[in-house]
């Protein structure tokens, strides 16, 4: 490294918390000699852009920060952890530090471009130079727009040929270790600065009413990514809509949290899937394999990126305009696991205590929500999971919120679940929901799905009386299923140039 310039560059973490195929980070190391590695809390901006991450996501995320920063300390460096604007911050500090460089990752959600651009312009007034790269997504995602036409790929079916067409994405970059930091230092004054230590959820004025079932970090990360794929015979025959919904051990791998804020590369996790592969005679395939997976996570990515308003039904090219129904009511008891109806509650307890719940759980309870029974918009219940789940992410939200009111991409809206057969199919028994509604846990098994048709003795008998210990359901779903689905009927008979844009072939 004896040759490299000497840059003073700010390195800003914002996803991508990790040393891990990190190639911005590695060019920050490489090209300076002072590297003040940085992280923006910026509770109004937040708020502005309506990004509502709760208690248990900023607990993951502050445990992230915690390992970046005390890595960082081993190799001579720290994290700062800036309160407030990006932007004042970046005005003020480029001056004070003599900054010659920025370095970050290219995220591609409309609320961190507005800010980007902001920044760049800053740095780009003051001389300074922003060196990007991508990392967070397989592909450079306007790469495999410009692939597509100019236009992104919108059934999975297109994405697929496109991907085909590309190649394998790039390999994962080298991991950032104690040779790249050799020569880079920090003043011991930016080093003692008290104002940028580590955020609190006391301070940000949050508090977690549940122990971390999820650990945040990049060890725990590639700890978990090194044990789902140990079992190679479960990799080769992973098949999404196999696994259960309901089983208290996950059926799936949970990297979801580590991939959203990127303390996982979805770029390793992919090539180490590849490994397995290339050694087997046979293995599932996509959509329902373990890439198949990356790349529905990969199709949103760039759907949500090239799609104006992708976040809301009006000015959303994709999106059907359906006349959903407003009920607080009915919403408050949704998201408090108050609707009477076991295996959802318990999927919904599920998300608020552990931040975390399967995918076809995700479909059950959004269904619901939605053209199943409540006919309540899909941006409520949005906003409800951005609220708590651990890896909420912006365009896989939206993306399948839209999937599953069939408001965009799923087009067979005939097919609605129902909210007591659908968890049986795996858990017959329910021990899913005397795990967690243990005010149902002695109902014998003919009944756990309906309490509300125990008869009063067995009610009795189990200790819980329903309407009075339990809700009692809060539609009658047959009847409520049956007038959503009319109403869905119209909708699609008088919007069908909209559900032309996004009619592919299912999960
Ligand atoms: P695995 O099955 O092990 O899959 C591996 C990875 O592939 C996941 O970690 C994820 O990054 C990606 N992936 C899997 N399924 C999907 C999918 N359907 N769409 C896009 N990427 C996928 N996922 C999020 O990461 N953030 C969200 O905010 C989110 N919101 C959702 C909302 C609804 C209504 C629904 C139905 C699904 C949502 N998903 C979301 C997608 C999916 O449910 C989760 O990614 C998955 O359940 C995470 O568990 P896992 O890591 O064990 O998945
Ligand atoms: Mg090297």
């Amino acid at each position: 490294m004896a040759n490299k310039v000497q840059h003073s560059t700010i390195h800003w973490f914002r996803k991508g918390l990790r040393f891990h195929d990190n190639p911005s980070l590695l060019h920050a190391l490489r090209t300076s000699h002072h590297v003040y590695p940085v992280y923006v809390v910026d509770q109004n901006w937040m708020r502005d852009h309506d990004i509502r991450y709760g208690a248990n996501w900023w607990r993951f995320v502050i445990q992230c920060l915690e390992e970046l920063d005390t890595r960082l300390r081993k190799y001579g460096l720290r994290l700062f952890v800036v309160r407030g604007s990006a932007e004042d911050f970046f005005k003020e500090h480029i001056r004070k530090w003599k900054i010659t460089q920025i370095t970050h990752d290219v995220d591609t959600e409309p609320f961190y471009l507005i800010r980007d651009v902001a920044v760049k312009k800053i740095a780009s007034d003051m001389g300074v130079e922003v060196v990007t790269h991508v990392a967070h997504t397989l592909y450079d995602i306007d790469r495999t727009v410009e692939r597509n036409g100019g236009t992104p790929p919108l059934t999975y079916r297109k994405f697929l040929k496109v991907y085909n067409e590309m190649g394998k994405p790039p390999k994962e970059k080298e991991t950032a270790t104690a040779e790249h930091f050799a020569n880079c230092t920090l003043p011991t004054e930016a080093l003692q600065d008290r104002n940028f230590d580590m955020v609190t959820l006391e301070e940000l004025g949050m508090k977690c009413d549940f122990p971390a079932k999820f650990v945040g970090g990049e060890t725990e990360a590639l700890r978990r990514l090194e044990k789902s794929l140990e079992d190679k015979d479960w990799v080769l025959k992973f098949e999404k809509p196999k696994t259960s919904p309901n089983s208290l051990l996950p059926s799936t791998t949970v990297l979801s949290p580590y991939l959203t804020v990127g303390c996982l590369s979805a770029r390793l996790f992919y090539h180490q899937l590849d490994k397995i592969y290339s050694k087997a005679k046979n293995h599932s395939q996509p959509p329902v394999s373990l890439h198949g997976q990356l790349i529905w996570r990969e199709f949103f990515y760039t759907a949500a990126a090239h799609t104006p308003n992708f976040n809301q039904m009006e000015g959303n090219r994709v999106c059907l305009q359906i006349p959903w129904k407003k009920n607080d009511e009915h919403l408050t008891r949704w998201r408090n696991a108050q609707t009477g109806f076991p295996w959802i509650d318990a999927v919904m307890t599920q998300l608020r205590t552990e931040g975390w719940i399967h995918h076809l759980a995700r479909h059950a309870v959004a269904c619901f929500l939605t053209r199943g029974d409540l006919w309540i918009s899909w941006e409520e219940g949005m906003k409800v999971f951005e609220e708590l789940l651990l890896d909420a992410d912006w365009s896989l939200n939206a993306g399948n919120w839209m999937w599953l009111s069939a408001s965009a991409f799923f087009h067979q809206y005939f097919r609605v679940y129902s909210p007591v057969v659908f968890g049986k199919k795996t858990d017959p028994k329910g021990t899913f929901i005397r795990h967690y509604l243990p005010v149902l846990k002695n109902f014998p098994k003919e009944y756990i799905y309906e309490p509300w048709k125990a008869p009063r003795n067995v009610q009795e008998k189990a200790g819980c009386i329903v309407g009075k210990d339990y809700p009692r359901p809060i539609v009658d779903h047959k009847e409520a299923s049956q007038r959503n689905l009319d109403i869905m009927r119209d909708v699609r008979k008088d919007q069908k140039e909209t559900a032309a844009v996004t009619l592919g072939y299912g999960k």
